[in-house]
């Protein structure tokens, strides 16, 4: 694929392989880097820890072009961190700040001419993940592990005119309270597909999970939190050990706060409470924001004011105001936007 034949406002959410990506490997207790290589295949042992016990963890973050001709990525420390406390709680060996950042500055500046221009709505998206690799039999660790970090270019989600999309709470439980849904760990998603797959197939675009020790609380959805606004303008958002700390959302909380002077409410968020609610809408790196117009609960249709044709006007301006930081359009707070080119 030629930079110069893609156009930016067709491309889908999807794989494309670009030139080059970064790769470290865990072996004899210590990260060896190899740097950017060309190859996009991985080769693995049929016995792999991957392969049998699904060891694997992964991070999505976005490079940005800027107003000001600039190219940035977004809190990627927080990525990283995040990624340290899945490794922990998967038993994978921790990749510092530093060398995470820089490799995904690494990969950012070797396929430079695959990041789209600021204005197309398209953005670079970076996919850093970790594997077990060495065989295994026996339920354990694998103790020699891959770590890479590719990059492809995908498209805006707001295509058109984004329109409202309709979830429908789940009979599955995403999390269990003492669990792994909190770390971003490829099994959490392996386990959705199939109530992912039954939402689709009754005609929604994707599940409310509840809290599985109650199934009273709102939670998350497959891939993305949740927030709602009240009806005296409230930016409510779940509090739950079981939802997966988006980093979108932990930004929105501030957005809101402090740009729009919104009073946040980060607390338990029940099912009964959700017809009072003007607005809801879904966070994270892929789409920013995506509007929820209703909620199917068991035969009953929670229907947001807001509607089905349009987002709501404080998730429009949420969303403009976090994509405008992200794309130096509005002042971002101090340490933001890490600047790579
Ligand atoms: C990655 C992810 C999110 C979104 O997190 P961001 O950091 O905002 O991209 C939300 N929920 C789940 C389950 C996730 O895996």
């Amino acid at each position: 694929m030629k930079a110069e034949t893609i156009d930016w406002s067709q491309l889908p959410f999807s794989y494309m392989p670009l030139p080059s990506r970064y790769e470290a490997v865990f072996q004899n207790g210590c990260w060896q880097e190899k740097g950017l290589i060309t190859e996009t295949e991985i080769r693995l042992s049929e016995s792999a820890a991957v392969l049998q016990y699904a060891q694997s963890c992964f991070e999505g973050l976005k490079a940005y072009s800027t107003r000001d001709g600039q190219v940035v990525t977004f809190r990627p420390e927080l990525n990283a961190q995040r990624m340290i406390d899945t490794c922990r709680r998967l038993v994978m060996p921790e990749i510092s700040i530093e060398m995470f950042v820089s490799a995904v500055d690494a990969v950012i500046r070797d396929n430079a001419a695959f990041i789209p221009p600021y204005g197309s709505g398209a953005t670079l998206y970076l996919r850093p993940f970790m594997i077990g690799t060495n065989p295994v039999l026996g339920v354990r660790s694998a103790d020699e592990f891959l770590f890479r970090v590719f990059a492809t270019p995908v498209g805006p989600y707001f295509k058109g005119g984004v329109k409202p999309i309709t979830l429908t709470v789940s009979d599955f439980d995403r999390a269990a309270p003492r669990g792994t849904g909190h770390v971003k760990g490829g099994l959490n998603y392996a386990m959705s597909l199939y109530a992912g797959h039954q939402a689709k197939a009754q005609g929604y675009a994707e599940n409310m999970y509840l809290d599985a020790a109650t199934q009273s609380k709102v939670e998350e959805t497959g891939g993305a939190n949740v927030f709602f606004i009240t009806s005296d303008g409230k930016f409510v958002t779940p509090d739950s050990h079981t939802i997966l700390p988006s980093i979108t959302r932990r930004s929105l909380v501030t957005v809101a706060a402090d740009y729009l002077g919104m009073q946040v409410e980060e607390r338990e968020v029940y099912l009964s409470e959700l017809p009072s609610f003007l607005e809801c809408g879904l966070c994270g790196t892929a789409a920013i924001i995506t509007p929820v117009g209703a909620i199917h609960d068991h035969g009953k249709m929670i229907e947001f004011p807001s509607g089905m044709e349009k987002p709501g006007p404080v998730c429009l301006k949420l969303y403009d105001t976090l994509l405008g930081i992200q794309t130096g359009q509005v002042a971002a707070p101090e340490g933001w936007l890490h600047r790579v080119l």
